[in-house]
């Protein structure tokens, strides 16, 4: 198997958020469709719509209200306007996208039969509707608990929001400028990868063009970040899963995606697994990536190189030395020296891990798998195995003296145990 390292990218802390009309100027280029002409408007509060879904985390809603009262709105909100038949298509567009089951219910209509739908400036908006709801601080000290809206029409002389919007975008347009904005959000990046997927996805549908770095440009990311968010909605379900409750790092969820990638067209693993290779990476190594090596965790590195072994193992231990078949003798030859080093190096380091458990106290010396009758018997087998296997290792006195020294220094003070065991025996006959 290939060596399957490769940098994971780190969400960073502080992303260059895009300008956002060059972002949506870049988003009407890419798809081909009408620039929007915008115009300034005071809209009710209580007409503005938004979906749940755009943003999860909303953080400091209560600060920013403050602000508001302090500074003012300098920004305002975005919106679009639009008729019903425009409202379904864009409440069908966010179905598609996020399996979502949304109804025109969670956009309806104002009074005078059209939609508000936000578009960018949730954070603003919520501040603003805290403020309508709650009052500001002073207020509250003040004039105690209040009816909704007195403290804003106290400070606003108004009970409507200033907004910017526009009554000729697409329902698309929309749908892109909102996700990108939502992007920007500082969330995990398990939160962040459905996002990031489902708005490449339906860029590549309507334009085709979208690749995975102008898609970064537009959101202000590395080419790193958006594709390793791609490859993370590519894993199977209980994988993400598993990401999400922060059972397994991102590292190592995006390591299981190389993994499953890199592994997916090998015939030797899809003969040696008939179960099926993620169906066993399921079983076996999810729990155990979770668990983690002993009290550290598993680092990608790792895990992959034991994810490596195991597989070896599994596939080697299976594959018959067909001699009289009709393999090319070359081949066969590069299948022997494969599949004998793949045995060698998955066994040893499984028994280091074994040995290891003892170093780490997990097991005690009674309950010592070497000691297990079974494996004396196997043991057995290895020795004569080993006999056989000397006038091959030859090089091996050659190549590293010392250590063979070391070797058959131990099997001497062996023998001087066996043979003091003899003596025993003998005397007591
Ligand atoms: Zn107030």
């Amino acid at each position: 198997m290939s060596s399957m390292g490769k940098a994971v990218s780190k969400p960073r802390k502080t992303e260059k958020k895009q300008d956002e009309q060059n972002l949506i100027s870049m988003v009407v280029e890419l798809l081909g469709c009408d620039p929007p002409v915008w115009e300034q408007l005071f809209v009710p509060l209580a007409d503005i719509r938004t979906l749940k879904q755009v943003r999860k985390s909303v953080n400091r809603i209560a600060s920013l209200a403050e602000t508001l009262i302090t500074a003012g709105s300098i920004n305002p909100v975005t919106l679009f306007i639009v008729d019903e038949a425009q409202a379904r298509g864009y409440i069908d567009l966010n179905n598609g996208l996020h399996a979502g089951s949304l109804t025109l219910r969670d956009v309806r209509a104002a009074s005078d039969g059209l939609h508000y739908i936000l578009i960018a400036g949730h954070r603003r908006l919520e501040a603003n509707q805290y403020l309508w709801e709650n009052g500001c601080k002073k207020c509250r000290k003040q004039y105690g608990r209040e009816k909704p809206g007195a403290c804003y029409e106290r400070h606003f002389h108004r009970d409507s929001l200033e907004v910017r919007a526009s009554r000729n975008i697409s329902a698309l347009l929309a749908t892109c400028i909102q996700h990108i904005e939502n992007i920007h959000v500082q969330v995990p990046p398990t939160q962040d990868a459905p996002a990031t997927a489902a708005l490449y996805n339906v860029l590549q549908q309507v334009s085709g063009k979208i690749t995975v770095g102008k898609l970064a440009t537009l959101l202000g990311k590395s080419s790193h970040q958006v594709g390793d968010a791609l490859r993370f909605q590519r894993l199977p379900e209980k994988f993400r899963k598993s990401a999400n409750r922060g059972d397994i790092s991102w590292g190592i969820a995006l390591e299981f995606e190389t993994i499953l990638r890199e592994t997916k067209k090998n015939p030797k693993i899809v003969q040696s697994f008939p179960e099926g290779y993620e169906k066993w990476l399921e079983d076996e190594w999810l729990k155990k990536a979770a668990l983690g090596d002993g009290p550290k965790k598993y680092t990608p590195d790792k895990l992959r190189k034991l994810i490596n072994s195991e597989t070896q193992m599994r596939i080697y231990g299976q594959c018959g030395l067909d001699l009289e078949g009709e393999t090319v003798r070359s081949s066969m030859r590069s299948l022997i020296i494969d599949a004998s080093r793949g045995l060698m190096i998955g066994g040893c380091d499984y028994l280091q891990r074994v040995l290891r458990l003892f170093g780490d106290g997990v097991l005690e010396e009674h309950e010592c798998p070497f000691r297990d009758p079974n494996f004396r018997r196997d043991m057995t087998k290895m020795i004569d195995l080993l006999r056989a296997m000397v006038p091959h290792l030859k090089w091996l006195a050659e190549h590293d003296r010392k250590r063979v020294k070391e070797l058959a220094t131990v099997v001497s003070e062996l023998i001087q145990e066996i043979d003091q065991l003899d003596d025993k025996l003998a005397g007591v006959k």
